[in-house]
């Protein structure tokens, strides 16, 4: 289980105030570019990135609503 993983669970457990992370932002895309070293694209600066540049703490994130980050978790656990 990742850090990432783990932070996921106990903020949607509310057990942890929102954290701004890529798999719970709206701009987070993971996995549009999968044959690629920077698989996971980024809808606010419009650019590819890697496994791990994943943000924890990004200060242009933005909490998608409760269905997208449930869409997009499950997209970024079947990578
Ligand atoms: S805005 Fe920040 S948190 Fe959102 S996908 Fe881009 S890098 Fe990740």
């Amino acid at each position: 289980m990742t850090l990432i993983t783990v932070i996921r669970q106990l903020q949607e457990k509310n057990a942890i105030p929102v954290q701004r992370m890529c798999v719970t932002c709206r701009y987070f895309d993971p996995f549009a570019h999968s044959q690629s070293d920077k698989p996971h694209h980024c809808h606010f600066v419009h650019a590819p990135f890697g496994q791990r540049e994943l943000r924890v703490d990004c200060r242009e994130h933005e909490l998608a609503d409760p269905t997208s980050r449930a869409a997009t978790w499950d997209a970024f656990e079947a990578g």
